[in-house]
């Protein structure tokens, strides 16, 4: 006679216990939590209970694909697509628009890319909000209409339908009130969940440290980037991290618009952007070695480099946008599409020195202050406010000289941000050390397609 599954009290006082849980135990547990059977304190009890006790590397492989289970999953060989189907995870920073970049770069070498991207969270942008600065860009699509986006344009950047690990959206409506966020075995399955249930066959993750990351820490990023690799490895994702420096905005502008604006430049071949392009080279040549389509890192680098060059990334971008519902011409005329905003003025150097550090937490605290981000979960959002022409460190500046701009809705908003910013800059009279952009890369390449 077969055993009666756990009840969820049981598995909750064995996890408060701090014993391991079985991979049966999970999935009852996932499973009803997606089903609708436990109750909103039993998802909050189990969240503090993991944040408190951990989990082993076993028991975040079973939640992981416990929770990509819990809804529909993309099968890209019953689409009839055969190339490799790839994807880029950011944990999230100031200024972070690689995935404007790396989308279309890994599509015009020939991969899929059903890039399914996030809002805002707290300080940091989320790709979702930029996109959607673009006059009538469709980026809520169902599993059938991604399917068929990423068929036509090669690459789709959308939200997470409620039909793909719909555990995880509750779960993580949950911790967000709960006080469980930055677990890092709920981090994990959390992402993971999503990115097994869209079907990829190589992931490469970019996992941000510094003082405009999530986790600032080094060591908690290289935590976090080493649990993320081995978990989706063992879960049959092929992935690699590279753990990457955020202690200043990526893009030289933080904002919706601004960020769309900046991307669309480097889209073109302009050079005002050279971290967001290195670091994007580098996220697009790791995905496309991953993803068997280059036999090594260095061609790899090189193939996405002439393809950026050539402007095949541009023009598979300005495809995606206009068959998710956007302006045909966005490329070549940004000006026509957005708006600027009404009050612009330049933060000046307070003396002649070196730029040697932002707090680019503030940065970004600025932006969402602005109206660029959202306080509560309803706010609207204003995509033509930001900051933009933001010099990066290391830069020799004069007294007075313009070291970013400030787009505001109104005066007062301009005249308090400018206030704000005076102390999320520093001078110093020595040049400061320079920091490498890709700190560690975590995981070894492996051709799965
Ligand atoms: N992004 C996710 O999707 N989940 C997390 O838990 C954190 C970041």
């Amino acid at each position: 006679m077969a055993l009666a599954a756990p009840s969820p009290q049981a598995v909750l006082r064995r996890k408060r216990d701090g014993h391991a849980l079985a991979a049966s135990e999970l999935q009852g547990f996932i499973a009803g939590i997606a089903d609708g059977r436990l109750s909103d304190g039993q998802l909050g009890a189990f969240a503090m209970a993991v944040c408190l006790r951990g989990m082993d590397r076993d028991e975040t492989v079973a939640l992981t694909l416990a929770m990509r289970d819990s809804g529909r999953r993309l099968d890209w060989r019953a689409a009839g697509i055969t190339g490799p189907v790839l994807d880029k995870h950011s944990t999230g920073g100031v200024g972070d628009c690689t995935s404007l970049l790396v989308a279309p770069l890994l599509a015009a070498c020939g991969a899929h890319v059903p890039m399914i991207s996030g809002r805002g969270l707290g300080h940091t942008g989320g790709t979702l909000d930029k996109l959607e600065a673009i006059p009538g860009y469709r980026a809520t699509l169902s599993p059938d209409a991604l399917v068929a986006a990423v068929r036509e344009a090669g690459l789709a950047i959308v939200g997470a339908s409620a039909e793909l690990a719909p555990a995880d959206r509750r779960l993580y409506a949950v911790r967000d009130v709960t006080a469980t966020v930055d677990a890092i075995p709920l981090i994990t399955a959390s992402i993971l969940s999503k990115k097994l249930a869209a079907g990829l066959d190589a992931l490469v993750l970019d996992v941000k440290c510094g003082n405009g990351a999530s986790l600032p820490e080094p060591a908690q990023a290289l935590a976090l980037a080493r649990e993320l690799v081995e978990v989706a490895n063992a879960a049959g994702l092929s992935t690699q991290a590279l753990v990457t420096d955020m202690s200043q905005p990526l893009a030289p502008a933080a904002g919706n618009a601004l960020e769309v604006r900046v991307a669309l430049a480097c889209l073109r071949g302009e050079t005002v952007a050279p971290r967001l392009v290195e670091l994007s080279l580098h996220l697009a040549a790791t995905a496309l070695w991953q993803g068997g389509l280059a036999p090594d890192l260095d061609a790899a680098y090189a193939q996405a480099q002439a393809t950026l060059a050539s402007g095949a990334a541009a023009e598979r971008f300005s495809r995606m946008v206009a068959v998710l519902g956007g302006p045909v011409d966005l490329l070549e005329a940004p000006d026509r599409h957005f708006p600027p905003a009404p009050c612009i003025a330049s933060l000046g150097a307070p003396a002649d020195g070196w730029l040697a550090g932002f707090d680019t937490r503030a940065l970004g605290e600025a932006v969402v202050d602005l109206g660029g981000g959202r306080r509560q979960p309803d706010d609207r959002i204003d995509a033509r406010v930001g900051l933009d022409a933001i010099l990066p460190l290391g830069t020799r500046v004069r007294s007075g000289q313009p070291l970013l701009r400030v787009h505001a809705a109104d005066e007062g908003a301009l005249a308090a941000t400018l206030e704000r910013l005076r102390t999320a800059v520093t001078i110093q009279p020595q040049a400061p050390a320079p920091s490498p952009l890709v700190i560690e890369r975590i995981g070894a390449g492996v051709a799965s397609a």
